[in-house]
C-alpha cells in the first residue's frame, strides 16, 4: 500500500511516556543545529513499519527531523540519565552525553518504539566529549544493527543516517552524522543503578513499574512483580546473549549502560563478527584483558544481571537483606535457561533432530564440544563452516572438508554427525533446507565492512549500500556475492576497533 503524506503534517505521530513518567530520569534538551544535513542512508522498510511514508523522510522537512534541525509536535526531546560499570569500574554519572530521545511512536503492530538521536550535539552528561558523531561509526551501526535484526537477533535498529554537513575532530578531521535509532526502549540497567541511587525513593518504583508496563507485563501479575521483572530481564538476556553467541558477534563493550531491559543488543560501538572460532576472540583496543571477549559475554550478561537485581532489593522486600537470597536464586536461572537457547540454536544450525530423546541423542553433546574444538584448533571460519554443512547433508562434503588443514579429523567427525542428521529416515534436503535458514551466508565481514566505510566517507555510498542489501539477507546464497561469504584476506591483519567514535 503506498503512503502519501499530506505536506506540512508532521511525520511521527510523536508520544512521551517516558517524560511523562519518569521524571528525574532525563534532562530536556536541543539537538545542536547540523549547518548541511544530506541523508546518507534511510531505512524505508523500517520506515513504513512504523507508518512513517519513506518519501516524507526525505524531504527536506523529514531530513530536519531525522537530524534534529525542528523538533515535531508531540516530541519532548530529552537527555536520558544513567549510571554505568564501565569494564567494572562505576561512574555514578553517565547518561546521553551526546544523544536524545525525540519521544515515542506505535508502529504498525501498535508497539511502542523510541525514535533516538545519536550524535545530536552536547548535553548536560557530555563531560569532555565533543557530543557529535562521525558518518563512518554511525554507518557502521546502521549496517551491523540492520545485519543482526536479519538474522533474527533482538537489536535497536536504525532509522536513518544523516550527515551533518559539519567537520568534526577525531584522529583526523572527519564528517559528522547523526544516526536515528528506533528502539523498544533506551531503559538499560545503568538506568536502573542511576535511580536506585538518587535520594528521591519515589523514582526507583516508578521507574520499574513503567519498565514491567512497557516490556514485561507477565510480571505484574506475579505474586511478586519486582522478582519477576528481573526474571523477565533474565529470560530476555539469556535469549539474547545465546542469539550473539550463535552469530559469532563480539559486543565489545558490555557495561552496564550498554545492556537493555527489553532484551534488545544496544551500542554498536567497537563490536564486530568473529572469523575463525575462538572464544577468546576480542576486537576493541580498550579490552586490554579481554575482558568482553566473545566467549566471555555469558558470564559478563550474569554479572551486569547481578548489578540489576542489586538495584531492585529495596523494592523486593522491605529489608533488602531479606531479598538477596531470591535474588541470587533468580540469578541461578540464567545458565540453565542460557544454555537451553544455545543448544536448541546450535542443534538447528547442526540440523540434528529435536525432539529425539533416544539413545543416540547423549552423543549429541559431544557432536557439538568435538566440533567446536576442531574448528578453535584448526581456526576454522565460523560462518563459512556452518553455512557449509548443509552441502554435506545433501552429499557433498568438500566445501567443509577444504576448510581443515588436517581434514582427516573433520571425516571422522562428519561421518559420525551425519548419522544423527540423517536418523530415522531424515529427508537430507529438507534437513539441509533446515539449516540453511539458520545458518547464514553473509555476516557484515570485517573487511567488507571498513572498505564500504572507507568509501563513504570519501564521498562513494555504493560499496556501503550494496553491503546493506547483502547482509540483510544473510540466509539467501545469491550469485555475484561471493566475496561477501569469505573472511578477510590475511593481508588485512588483525582487526581492531575503536571506542570514542
Ligand atoms: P558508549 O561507550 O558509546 O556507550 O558511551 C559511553 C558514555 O559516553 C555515554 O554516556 C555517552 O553518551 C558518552 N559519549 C560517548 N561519546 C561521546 C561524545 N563524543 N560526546 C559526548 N559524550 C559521549
Ligand atoms: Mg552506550
Amino acid at each position: 500500500m503506498a503512503m502519501t503524506h499530506p505536506e506540512g503534517a508532521p511525520l511521527f505521530a510523536f508520544e512521551h511516556t517516558y517524560v511523562r513518567d519518569l521524571e528525574g530520569l532525563f534532562t530536556p534538551w536541543q539537538a545542536a543545529t547540523a549547518p548541511a544535513p544530506r541523508l546518507l542512508a534511510l531505512n524505508t522498510t523500517l520506515a513504513v513499519e512504523l507508518g512513517i511514508d519513506p518519501d516524507a523522510l526525505r524531504t527536506p522537512a523529514g531530513v530536519a527531523t531525522l537530524v534534529g534541525n525542528s523538533t515535531e509536535p508531540g516530541s519532548t526531546p530529552v537527555a536520558q540519565a544513567y549510571s554505568g560499570h564501565q569494564f567494572g569500574g562505576y561512574s555514578p554519572r553517565l547518561g546521553d552525553g551526546r544523544a536524545l530521545l525525540l519521544g515515542e511512536v506505535l508502529d504498525a503492530r501498535g508497539e511502542r518504539r523510541d525514535v533516538h538521536l545519536k550524535g545530536s550535539g552536547r548535553t548536560p552528561f557530555a563531560r569532555g566529549g565533543d557530543g557529535k558523531a562521525a558518518v563512518g561509526p554511525m554507518l557502521r551501526e546502521f549496517v551491523i544493527s540492520e545485519a543482526m535484526h536479519a538474522m533474527g537477533v533482538p537489536t535497536t535498529r536504525s532509522l536513518a543516517v544523516t550527515a551533518t554537513g559539519e567537520m568534526i575532530a577525531r584522529d583526523t578531521t572527519v564528517p559528522g552524522a547523526v544516526l536515528t535509532r528506533v528502539a523498544a526502549s533506551h531503559v538499560r540497567v545503568g538506568t536502573f543503578q542511576y535511580a536506585a541511587a538518587l535520594d528521591d525513593p519515589t523514582v526507583l518504583p516508578r521507574l520499574a513499574d513503567y519498565v514491567i508496563a512497557r516490556h514485561h507485563p507477565a510480571a505484574a501479575q506475579s505474586d511478586a512483580p519486582y522478582l519477576g521483572l528481573l526474571q523477565a530481564v533474565i529470560d530476555v538476556q539469556a535469549a539474547l546473549i545465546a542469539r550473539w553467541m550463535l552469530v559469532g558477534f563480539v559486543h565489545g563493550v558490555m557495561n552496564t549502560d550498554n545492556m537493555t531491559v527489553s532484551g534488545e543488543t544496544i551500542d554498536y560501538g567497537p563490536c564486530a563478527f568473529m572469523d575463525a572460532y575462538d572464544p577468546s576472540t576480542v576486537f576493541s583496543s580498550i579490552d586490554q584483558h579481554g575482558r568482553y571477549a566473545f566467549g566471555n559475554q555469558p558470564d559478563i550478561a550474569i554479572w551486569n544481571l547481578a548489578r540489576f537485581a542489586e538495584t531492585l532489593l529495596p523494592l523486593i522486600a522491605t529489608d533488602p537483606h531479606d531479598a538477596v537470597g531470591p535474588a541470587m536464586e533468580l540469578l541461578g536461572t540464567f545458565d540453565t535457561r542460557y544454555r537451553q537457547h544455545w543448544n536448541d540454536g546450535m542443534r538447528a544450525k547442526l540440523g540434528l533432530p529435536d525432539g529425539l530423546v533416544d539413545e543416540a541423542a547423549a552423543g549429541d553433546e559431544s557432536l557439538v564440544t568435538d566440533l567446536l574444538h576442531q574448528l578453535q584448533e584448526q581456526r576454522i571460519d565460523y560462518t563459512m563452516f556452518l553455512r557449509s554443512l548443509s552441502s554435506a547433508v545433501r552429499g557433498d562434503a568438500t566445501a567443509s572438508r577444504s576448510l581443515f588443514a588436517q581434514p582427516e579429523m573433520f571425516d571422522t567427525w562428519c561421518e559420525r554427525w551425519l548419522v544423527r542428521v540423517l536418523a530415522q529416515g531424515r529427508d537430507p534436503h529438507a534437513v539441509a533446507a533446515a539449516m540453511d535458514a539458520v545458518n547464514p551466508v553473509y555476516i557484515a565481514r570485517n573487511h567488507q565492512v571498513e572498505a564500504a566505510l572507507a568509501a563513504a566517507t570519501a564521498g562513494d555510498l555504493g560499496p556501503f549500500d550494496r553491503l546493506v542489501e547483502v547482509v540483510t539477507q544473510p540466509f539467501t546464497e545469491r550469485p555475484g556475492l561471493a566475496d561477501y561469504a569469505t573472511p578477510a584476506p590475511a593481508s588485512f591483519g588483525n582487526y581492531r576497533t575503536f571506542c570514542g567514535t
